[in-house]
């Protein structure tokens, strides 16, 4: 039987959304994914996620750093329960050096669509006195590391939208939350990785050691599968008083 309730996780054909949206579909959640432009892969994703569970898999096409597309998608899928905010990219360069189109795009993309979907999502949620907001921010969401202007702005931006949308929602059953994570080892962290081990000179595998050892105290990656997990969690009853908060993962980065 499906759980009767939508989740729509944005950017999820990859990484970190896609080990959301498999858990929720292991969970009998009616899932929507999105990701730039349906293909065959996006076809074989529907697929597999509908093997996991008894709820309906449906891709959805959208650029999410396009406010009219998101416009578009909001009003063509179903009423959205939980709503995870993650499609995100990266850029790195110096600031001076950083291309002002870039900037804008990531701004766009790991923010502004946040505003979006959460602005035409709320009032479904407001009506039935119920919903979730999970913004997918990052460590970078809390702390800075050079050469990740856009990125940082970005996260921490997105960190204080989450704390106005708990406020603005305190007195119903709906909450909202960040979630930090540190190195996740996805395509977005991979890209990362071999540019750095094309300058080292290094391996992939001690590029990747060198990459956790200088941030992250557990020298261990954090796990698509655990964010969705955590996610689950903030759709809990246990979850319901937990809201306007950044929930961090990151094997200790921050602790330092
Ligand atoms: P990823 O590159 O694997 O996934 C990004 C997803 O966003 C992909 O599915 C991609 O298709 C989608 N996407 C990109 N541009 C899009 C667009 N314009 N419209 C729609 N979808 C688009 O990266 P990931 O590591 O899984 O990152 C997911 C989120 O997690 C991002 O917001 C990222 O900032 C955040 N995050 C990642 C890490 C990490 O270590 N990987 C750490 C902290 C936070």
């Amino acid at each position: 039987m499906t759980s009767g309730k939508t989740v729509l996780v944005t950017g999820s054909t990859s990484g970190i959304g896609l080990g959301i949206a498999r858990v929720f579909a292991s969970e009998n959640y009616n899932v929507v994914l999105n990701g730039r432009k349906s293909s065959d892969a996006t076809d074989a994703l529907c697929e597999e996620l509908g093997q996991l569970g008894e709820g309906h898999i449906h891709f959805q096409a959208c650029d999410m750093s396009k406010p009219d597309e998101i416009e578009n998608m909001m009003a063509d899928i179903d009423p959205i329960d939980v709503l995870i905010n993650n499609a995100g990219m990266q850029h790195v360069s110096p600031v001076e050096d950083f291309p002002t189109e870039k900037w804008d795009l990531i701004l766009a993309l790991n923010l502004s669509s946040a505003f979006h979907t959460t602005r035409l999502a709320l009032p479904h949620m407001k009506q039935q006195n119920w919903g979730r907001i999970i913004n997918v921010s990052s460590v970078h969401g809390q702390v800075a590391s050079s050469h990740k202007a856009a990125y940082v702005a970005s996260k921490h931006g997105l960190i204080g939208f989450t704390k106005v949308c708990a406020l603005e929602t305190a007195e119903t059953g709906i909450t909202a939350n960040a979630l930090c994570p540190g190195w996740v080892r996805t395509p977005l962290v991979e890209e990362q990785i071999h540019l750095r081990a094309e300058k080292s000179g290094r391996s992939i595998e001690e590029e990747s050691l060198a990459l956790l050892s200088e941030k992250q105290p557990s020298k261990a990656f954090s796990t698509p599968k655990q964010l969705g997990e955590t996610c689950l969690f903030l759709c809990s009853d246990a979850a319901s008083q937990i809201t306007g908060t950044s929930l961090t993962m990151d094997g200790g980065w921050t602790a330092v």
